[in-house]
């Protein structure tokens, strides 16, 4: 079955939303605008996501219940250049793998979808939760390719322990994590990657840290130290994410104090916010409760701007 549009959707900021479906599932597409020259687009590299994360909209209240499926070359590119039709597009792009699934599961639609769609000034990210096993792949690509390839490493406690409970799908340590990285940024980021990075980013970092803030999960003194120390020690730029609520698990209110402190101590921790994982594109996998059913309108609503 080909691909059906289910809408396009677009929030007070200006992001829009394309969303489709086939007989595997759903693909959204998020086209990000920022003040910059640049258009970003969240990219997911599955269909459902049965990885379980505590914390993820769309797992959390019904984890490994259902199957989780790679989506194609062909099915990605069909959506994106569907989507394409609709957009005005900026000079520079950056393709960023963020979506439903983790990208270390799906890592040959990450490369060959960007060699498809790279122009001169295009850049490349990804997201993941389990780093490990697949550097080596993602290491010779961005070398053979001069790939712009920036990875973003999903922290969200410097406790291997308590990881391990939030994301039950890791199999690596944080420290064994935060090394891969840096071995990722010492054999990767030369001078002509620099350049390369710089053309679509205003820095040439290609490591990154994202850490959301929950309440009573991973917002305390404890942690807070522990992730200063991390970064005094690898150096890696981390970014702080707002959490949207689940059932269950709250926005941290130390949101403040935590910034302020990694300021001073740990280095500039980037203060953009994003949307959680599987917010938007549960309704169309779970059983959503009338309340969240009623949200899920409400917002349709509001946003839809076209079918
Ligand atoms: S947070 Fe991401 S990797 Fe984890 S279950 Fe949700 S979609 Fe999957």
């Amino acid at each position: 079955m080909g691909l059906e549009k289910i809408g396009r959707f677009k929030d007070t900021d200006g992001t829009e939303k394309f969303v489709y479906k086939n007989d595997k599932g759903v693909i959204e597409i998020t086209w990000l605008k920022n003040k910059s020259n640049t258009d970003v687009f969240c990219i997911p590299t599955h269909y459902y996501c049965s990885l379980g994360c505590t914390f993820c909209h769309l797992t959390s209240e019904n984890p490994l219940s259902k199957g989780m499926k790679p989506i194609t070359l062909e099915e990605l590119t069909e959506a994106f250049n569907e989507s394409l039709k609709f957009i005005d597009r900026k000079q520079k792009t950056v393709f960023s793998f963020m979506g439903v699934g983790d990208s270390f599961m799906n890592k040959e639609l990450i490369v060959d979808f960007y060699e498809t769609m790279r122009t001169e000034s295009s850049g490349l990210a990804l997201a993941t939760i389990i780093p490990r096993n697949e550097f080596k792949y993602f290491t010779q690509k961005v070398i053979e390719g001069n790939i712009p390839l920036k990875i973003h490493f999903s922290l969200h406690t410097p406790f291997s322990n308590v990881r391990q409970k939030l994301i039950p799908y890791t199999d690596v340590s944080v420290e064994e994590a935060l090394q891969e990285l840096c071995n990722y940024r010492e054999r990767t980021l030369t001078e002509p990657m620099k350049k390369e990075l710089l053309k679509c980013r205003r820095s040439a970092d290609n490591t990154e840290i994202h850490y959301t803030i929950i309440k009573n999960v991973n917002d305390g003194e404890a942690e807070l130290t522990e992730l200063i120390r991390l970064g005094q020690k690898y150096k890696i730029p981390l970014k702080i994410l707002k959490f949207n609520p689940t059932d269950g698990l709250e926005r941290s209110e130390k949101e403040d104090y935590w910034f302020e402190r990694l300021i001073e101590e740990y280095g500039a921790p980037g203060a953009n916010i994003g949307s959680s994982c599987g917010q938007f594109t549960k309704k169309y996998y779970l059983n959503l409760s009338e309340g969240e059913e009623k949200e899920f309108s409400e917002w349709e609503r509001a946003y839809r701007i076209s079918q």
